[in-house]
């Protein structure tokens, strides 16, 4: 029976699904499989700093690849590219406009090599997150969908109890989780925020 917000069943039609870390690929690899699609991951992150951080969340993403036996395409580290495509917004939140140029920028790659490839589809494990907006996720796929002429899987992970469900498999398959988003704005605002929580529960 189709729940709410889930996405029909396939005929097992290849997707390239972006990744945008080991843990929040699980979930979604194994929804899209049960539902019959064929998948291949793409980590495409050059928001992620540092090279050290990036590096970590490559070889998390390869040993999981390897554990599951699903293809998986490395995408290029073009982090001078994403600094100058978010520029000006940099003073932005986490969650703000910086964020939806972030998801555009690696989208974009997504869709292009699905059209290079001859993929049925492209989609994200972007969704999955409760920090992202799903909503400007899929506006922006909408509008490379008509740009690359390629079909986008609207699967909004984070739906059926999708976050959850990756945190327990992360755990299941012992992966390294990181503690900010990725890009060098949200590691300062994320270690800004300890600090100050830690003052505040000294002061208790
Ligand atoms: S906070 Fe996350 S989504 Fe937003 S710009 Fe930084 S890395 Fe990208």
């Amino acid at each position: 029976m189709k729940k709410k917000n889930d996405i029909p069943y396939g005929n097992y039609e290849k997707v390239l699904m972006h990744i945008c870390c080991a843990p929040d690929a699980t979930y979604p690899l194994f929804y899209l499989r049960g539902r019959h699609y064929k998948v291949t991951g793409f980590f495409y992150n050059p928001n992620v700093h540092p090279i050290t951080e990036y590096e970590k969340r490559v070889f998390e993403v390869q040993k999981f690849a390897n554990v599951v036996k699903m293809p998986l395409v490395l995408g290029n580290y073009d982090i001078k590219e994403w600094f100058e495509y978010i520029k000006g917004l940099e003073k932005e939140p986490e969650g703000g406009k910086r964020c939806c140029l972030c998801y555009e920028f690696r989208l974009r790659k997504t869709a292009e090599l699905a059209k290079e490839l001859h993929f049925d589809y492209f989609t994200t494990t972007l969704s999955i997150s409760p920090h992202k907006n799903s909503k400007w996720i899929f506006e922006i796929a909408k509008s490379l969908e008509e740009e690359y002429g390629v079909k986008f899987l609207y699967a909004d992970f984070k739906k059926r109890n999708g976050f959850k469900s990756s945190v327990i498999l992360s755990r299941y398959f012992n992966m390294y989780r990181q503690n900010y988003c990725g890009c060098v704005f949200s590691k300062i605002e994320a270690e800004n925020w300890r600090t100050l929580h830690q003052k505040t529960e000294k002061s208790q």
